[in-house]
């Protein structure tokens, strides 16, 4: 490591003022970026994260956190606080055409925490926000918007432009910040992605759906997924008494208010749900996206720059911090040697790309297969489609579903290594 500020003007150990700079900058403060410098912070690395939004996001995307997305947030402290504050669903059930087709528990996928925590994003990120604030205070830089970048021997210049302060005319002008290694983590539309000259693979699913959180007055820790012939409609518990609810909506929505998605569920489902208690709606397309590679020169891309998936299914967020999980060491690495070479070539960061791209592959078909399973079917074959998973959910296979369901299997973690937790409050 050579300097020791995360702030503006580091000297360097031979003296030299460098401006800008620090060891690791992190383009994008959304959860991957927010838990890598964390991460890295804890092992004490200057980290610096350059986020172009101003304030938090309000929108709350991910509310899914599985055993390993748990397991990420105990490496910065975090796990405890957000099992405080989550809603636990325990039991995961499928019906069809009003009734029961079964359902998926988690003993035995993860027997120490056999639950999946539904929390929503913006409160996970508010977490992590204040974590890194007591970690490194002055890393989050907001108002930040990278642009451009300029790799010259073992350094990275980044070009941003700084927003102007709230009510102030046009732009405060353009910074530049020098780092040893820079990660995107700026999403799926990844601007570092392209100024690295990564390319990406991207499908575009036909599906849309419309999703909203309403009050749940009969909270019972339970999720569901109604797979229907006029499409899935799926409903998750919120903490708070709170549930968010999806709907396929076909391919050419109309439907886009609380009251449209109340008149859906109640038409597929029978459930009554008041579109008075609406507190976000939100319609949405959905995607699959992965970069061809992770490293190139000094940048690194996790989360969604590096893999998006289609959040039916919900692994996105959890598949990113994993990424951030096995990167925080080798940038650490890599700093503390003064490693100069394109980070290819550094001890491990290939073996790391080939395992998360693995593994954002797998999150993806699951993705993939989720999607198509909710489409609208005729009815002979929607009976066809409750018949098979009614018959799969009554055989052990059901333990493979909660397996894959809750990232057992690709996230790398021993079940029996987490820490024993108790239920958080449904
Ligand atoms: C409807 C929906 C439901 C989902 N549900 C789940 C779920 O239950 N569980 C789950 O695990 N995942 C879920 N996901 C996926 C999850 O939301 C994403 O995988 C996750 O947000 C990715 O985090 P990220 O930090 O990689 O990117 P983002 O959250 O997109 O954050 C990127 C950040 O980078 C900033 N940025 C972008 N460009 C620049 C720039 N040039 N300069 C500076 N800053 C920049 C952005 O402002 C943003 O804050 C869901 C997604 C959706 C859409």
């Amino acid at each position: 490591m050579t300097g020791r500020t995360t702030g503006h003007i580091t000297r360097r150990a031979s003296g030299r003022t460098a401006g800008n700079s620090c060891d690791v900058l992190i383009v994008g403060g959304g959860p991957c970026g927010l838990l890598l410098a964390a991460l890295l912070a804890r092992r004490g690395v200057d980290v610096v994260v350059l986020e172009r939004r101003r304030a938090p996001s309000a929108r709350s995307r991910a509310i899914g956190l599985h055993p390993p997305a748990l397991e990420a947030l105990r490496a910065v402290g975090l796990d405890e606080a957000a099992v405080a504050e989550g809603a636990a669903i325990a039991v995961g059930e499928a019906r069809g055409r009003g009734r029961r087709l079964g359902e998926v528990t988690f003993e035995r996928a993860w027997p120490q925490r056999p639950y999946v925590l539904s929390l929503p994003q913006s409160r996970t990120e508010a977490l992590l926000e204040e974590r890194l604030a007591e970690l490194a205070p002055a890393a989050l830089h907001r108002g930040v918007e990278v642009t451009g970048l300029d790799a010259d021997g073992g350094d990275v210049t980044l070009t941003a432009r700084r927003a102007a302060p709230r009510g102030a005319a046009g732009e405060a002008g353009p910074v530049r910040w020098r780092a040893r290694a820079v990660v995107g983590a700026d999403g799926s539309r990844s601007m570092l992605r392209d100024l690295a000259g990564i390319r990406a693979r991207r499908t575009t699913y036909p599906d849309t759906y419309l999703m909203g959180d309403f009050a749940d007055p009969g909270a019972d820790g339970r999720a569901r997924i109604h797979l229907e012939p006029d499409g899935v409609v799926e409903s998750f518990p919120l903490p708070g008494a709170v549930r968010r609810w999806v709907a396929h909506t076909g391919t050419a929505p109309s439907a886009r208010t609380p009251a449209d998605l109340a008149a859906v569920v109640r038409r597929r489902t029978g459930a009554q749900i008041d579109p008075g208690t609406n507190t976000m709606i939100s319609a949405f397309g959905v995607g699959r996206r992965t970069a061809r590679r992770m490293v190139e020169g000094r940048v690194v891309l996790i989360g969604d720059a590096a893999h998006e998936v289609s959040p039916i299914g919900g692994q996105g967020m959890t598949l990113g911090w994993l990424d951030a999980l096995a990167l925080a060491p080798l940038l650490e690495d890599a700093v503390h040697r003064e490693l100069r070479c394109p980070l290819q070539q550094a001890p491990g960061f290939r073996e790391l790309e080939r395992a998360r791209l693995r593994s954002a592959r797998a999150a993806g078909r699951l993705a993939h297969l989720n999607t198509a399973l909710g489409r609208p079917l005729p009815l002979p074959l929607a009976r066809a489609r409750d018949l098979l998973l009614r018959g799969l959910l009554r055989t052990p296979l059901r333990h493979g579903l909660a397996r894959a369901y809750s990232m057992r299997r690709r996230s790398g973690i021993r079940a029996q290594a987490l820490p024993p937790g108790s239920l958080p409050p449904g």
